[in-house]
């Protein structure tokens, strides 16, 4: 079983492929939707990541032979008022990378006590057009004043996870899946569509 996938994010994708083996051995792979890179991406113009989401599978998956999901996600500062929120991926500008958008966060926390912060993630699902369902996971944490470790992506290295005692870019990339917001949104995801095969992580859905 194909499920495509509609992003150009290779840590995301990377966390797809590794939920979808973990999930259902090889039973459920992930590709991404064909010829992707060459297909103009819709404006996302939603508030919620459930509107960005939804946007984007419903979008792209006019341009796949089999069901497509989207992920939109971001990072949500309770002292920054919610952002970046659904500008995470380009808070620092259009053409941000991942160090730039952490160099502007550790920016506007300097000083802050209220280091507390999640990660939220919309997983939607479509065919042919129309939307599925959606699937959404978050995750607690605080933000550190420097980044630490070398896995993940994006803010992960100043996304400190108490539970383990680590930045989620120190964790593992078997543990990060197992608490994130984007694994408990595949789990949902994979416990709806494939409920016989066995879950990785309990799952919950929006
Ligand atoms: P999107 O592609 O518009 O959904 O933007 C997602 C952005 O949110 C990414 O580019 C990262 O900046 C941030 N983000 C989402 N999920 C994670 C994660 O698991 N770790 C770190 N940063 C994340």
């Amino acid at each position: 079983m194909t499920l495509y996938c509609a992003t150009t994010n290779p840590g995301k994708l990377r966390e797809f492929r590794l939920a979808a083996e973990r999930w259902s051995g090889h039973a459920i792979t992930v590709e991404t939707v064909p010829g992707l890179k060459e297909i103009e991406p819709p404006e996302e113009t939603g508030a919620t990541f459930a509107e960005n989401a939804a946007l984007k599978a419903v979008y792209y998956s006019r341009f796949a032979p089999g069901p497509v999901f989207a992920d939109d996600s971001g990072l949500a500062v309770d002292a920054l008022g919610g952002a970046p929120g659904v500008y995470s991926a380009r808070y620092a500008g259009p053409a941000a990378t991942d160090a730039d958008n952490n160099a502007l966060l550790l920016e506007r926390m300097r000083g802050e006590a209220n280091r507390r912060a999640r990660f939220v993630c919309v997983i939607a699902l479509a065919a042919q057009g129309e939307l599925v369902e959606t699937f959404e996971g978050a995750v607690e944490g605080e933000l550190l004043d420097a980044p630490r470790g070398a896995g993940g992506f994006g803010y992960d290295p100043l996304f400190y996870y108490p539970p383990f005692g680590c930045t989620l870019a120190e964790a593992s990339a078997e543990q990060k899946l197992a608490v994130s917001h984007r694994g408990q949104a595949l789990s949902a995801l994979f416990h709806s569509r494939f409920g016989s095969l066995s879950p990785f992580a309990p799952p919950k859905r929006s």
